[in-house]
């Protein structure tokens, strides 16, 4: 039972639509780039953890605070009576252990993982203490999804799955008479409630609509180079990608709310937003067809469904 899904990180959806439509400096560049490789991993583990099916209750994603000290975990499963904690990782290429630390094969050392499987195990321990669950057994492992890893020097002690290893830790997983009692039940629902939406280290680029390029974002190749092709379609101009009008612009409506939240959907505003029609009509169709409509004549604006 998936309890709390995948879902794709709001700051990773931010950064892609503003990729679009400004230009983000090198940094920004490389935060987008993580934010992006680390959820293709998350999305590879849930496949990995797939064949566990309903008689495993998971949580991806978890952001949660003991002690004032916020600490974070990619996955988290609860099988037979016992608590696994995974923390996923998506390196690519020639790694080494030194003691404790990871570094790459050239020396670099990489922000521990280690360290922070430490961290989030101790206080996961104690929160879960704090909300009745002492007795549970907690497991914690750095899973490596690349099958393009390796991993140098790692003492067999080491709380890790290497990709080599992960087909047997499933199946292994597997073979464990899987039941969750209500208890543990309790505690996973427990755990979501306690979750934490916004996270307080979400560092965003600076943005405002007034200079932000207008039009609908290509899906193949991310230009703003849709234009109207047939009745209903349109099609990019840079690489000759198709899409149906309407959902062109339900998913650029969806860009719009999530980039700004505080500003009205009104049909103007998506209209120059999109910048594809000369009028206004087609905009207003879409809108009132597949958005809830609010206000009155005068002053209308749409919301989700
Ligand atoms: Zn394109």
């Amino acid at each position: 039972m998936n309890l709390k899904p995948l879902n794709e990180p709001k700051e990773l959806r931010i950064l892609r639509h503003l990729n679009s439509r400004m230009e983000l400096s090198e940094k920004e560049i490389q935060q987008y780039r993580n934010l992006e490789k680390g959820y293709v991993g998350e999305v590879v583990f849930s496949q990995f953890l797939k064949p566990l099916g309903e008689n495993a209750t998971l949580l991806f994603d978890l952001l949660l605070e003991q002690n004032q000290t916020l600490f974070q975990i990619d996955a988290t499963l609860f099988l037979n009576n016992e608590i696994y904690l995974f923390e996923v990782k998506n390196y690519c290429g020639d790694f080494y252990m030194d003691g404790e630390i990871l570094r790459t094969i050239s020396g670099n050392e990489v922000k521990s993982p280690i360290l922070q499987v430490k961290r989030s195990e101790s206080l996961m321990r104690r929160l879960l203490s704090d909300m009745g669950g002492s007795a549970v057994k907690l497991h914690y492992y750095i899973v490596f999804v690349n099958p393009e890893f390796t991993l140098y020097q790692a003492p067999p002690s080491l709380k890790a799955i290497l990709p080599t290893q992960m087909n047997r830790f499933i199946r292994k997983l597997k073979t464990q008479p899987a039941q969750v009692s209500t208890r543990q039940e309790k505690l996973a629902a427990k755990l979501v409630e306690r979750h934490i939406e916004e996270s307080p280290y979400r560092k965003l680029p600076e943005y405002d609509y007034g200079k932000l390029g207008k039009g609908v974002v290509c899906l193949e190749c991310g230009s703003l180079r849709m234009e109207v092709f047939k009745k209903r379609q349109l099609k990019c101009a840079a690489c000759e990608n198709i899409e149906n009008v309407d959902d062109a612009i339900i998913r650029s409506v969806k860009e719009f709310m999530l980039l700004f939240p505080e500003k009205p959907v009104t049909t103007p505003v998506i209209h120059e937003w999109c910048g594809l029609f000369r009028s206004n009509k087609a905009i207003q169709r879409i809108l009132s067809t597949h958005f809830t409509q609010i206000g009155t004549r005068k002053v209308t604006y749409y919301v989700k469904q």
